[in-house]
């Protein structure tokens, strides 16, 4: 066992992204002892897939959130904070007066008993809703013909040339990544089940391209089916008018959000009942959830403004927050 009774001033982070980091951080200020858990090699998070230029951290115009994950990461081992990762919860257990958790680390079992649990295990992109029910979609998959995630597109864009592509969603990442495909002189459709919904910043950008023609916008259109004929994907759109319409694609980015990595939390009775909204964690002011000392912080509680500073203000609050009531 790590440490032997529940320490007053041991914590628990599940998840290794920048909330889970900031909050390791302040905890190890703050004269408390952070053990990070992450399922996956690296620290990072979501950040680790990010390879744009991120201009929204005040401080670092230059880099990449890839190399922003890299710079967290080497500050979380100059500080010698304690970081499990490419490790699998076994269970989690709450005893009198904290919790014992028990992860599979590197082949061996390891025991580490906190006074409170923190939750950051963030999202990931949702795959599963669009096409389920379209029985041609996991082969078009496995193929590579569609593609999920947020920035998979800047990659392939060399390989498009001379391509047309759909991009299917509403929100800030459809609009992104088809303005960065018509920028790039690929002709994109853009379909969109009920109606655009991104920042205007970006939504200004796409309008342009409509109204140059780089973009073909579709909105109130949902795919019916499809169908992969001799290497093109057929498309067969369906719109709330009642019309259909079918078009041919080279490729398909599919944009449709993210959903909170909250499933583990089901195989641990000591979080039955644990107060969710649209499937993301509820909190307080301080991060707490509904169950005393577990608090949930960064993507996985906040549904609206998904952000690295607010996840690192989050790791921040709830680290202050376990300082002053311990
Ligand atoms: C395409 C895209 C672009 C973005 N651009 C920006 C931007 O320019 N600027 C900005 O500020 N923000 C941006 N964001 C948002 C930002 O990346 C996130 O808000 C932030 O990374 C969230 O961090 P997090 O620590 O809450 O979650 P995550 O980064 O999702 O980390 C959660 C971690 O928990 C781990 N985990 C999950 N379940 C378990 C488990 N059961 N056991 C152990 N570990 C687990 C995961 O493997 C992951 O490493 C962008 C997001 C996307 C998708």
């Amino acid at each position: 066992m790590e440490n032997a009774s529940p320490s007053q001033f041991a914590v628990g982070i599940i998840g290794g992204g920048v909330a889970a980091m900031s909050c390791a951080l302040w905890l190890k200020q703050l004269g408390h002892v952070p053990y990070i858990i992450e399922q996956k090699a690296y620290l990072g998070g979501q950040l680790l897939n990010l390879n744009r230029i991120n201009r929204w951290i005040l401080g670092t115009p230059d880099k990449t959130s890839a190399e922003l994950a890299e710079l967290y990461g080497d500050h979380i081992q100059q500080e010698a904070i304690i970081n499990y990762c490419a490790s699998q919860i076994e269970t989690i257990t709450a005893p009198a007066n904290g919790f014992q958790i028990t992860i599979n680390h590197q082949a061996t079992t390891r025991t580490l008993a906190v006074k409170a649990l923190v939750i950051a295990s963030g999202v990931r992109v949702q795959t599963e809703a669009i096409f389920a029910h379209i029985p041609a979609h996991t082969a078009l998959y496995q193929a590579g013909a569609i593609s999920y995630y947020p920035t998979d597109h800047l990659e392939q864009i060399p390989r498009l040339s001379g391509k047309t592509v759909a991009v299917i969603g509403g929100g800030d990442n459809a609009h992104h990544t088809a303005n960065d495909l018509a920028n790039a002189g690929i002709k994109t459709y853009l379909l969109i089940r009920h109606c655009p919904k991104a920042r205007r910043m970006i939504r200004k950008c796409v309008e342009l391209q409509i109204e140059q023609q780089l973009i073909i916008e579709r909105t109130e259109t949902h795919v019916a089916d499809l169908h992969d004929i001799q290497g093109q994907i057929h498309l067969h759109l369906s719109q709330a008018n009642g019309q259909l319409d079918m078009i041919i694609v080279d490729k398909i980015f599919v944009r449709a959000g993210f959903v909170p990595n909250t499933d583990f939390l089901d195989g641990f009775d000591i979080f039955n009942g644990i107060k969710k909204q649209a499937g993301y964690l509820t909190i307080d002011a301080a991060k707490r959830t509904s169950i005393p000392w577990v608090y949930a912080i960064g993507d996985v509680a906040n549904a609206s403004y998904q952000s690295i500073a607010n996840a690192i203000a989050d790791g921040t609050i709830a680290a202050q927050d376990f300082s002053d009531r311990i």
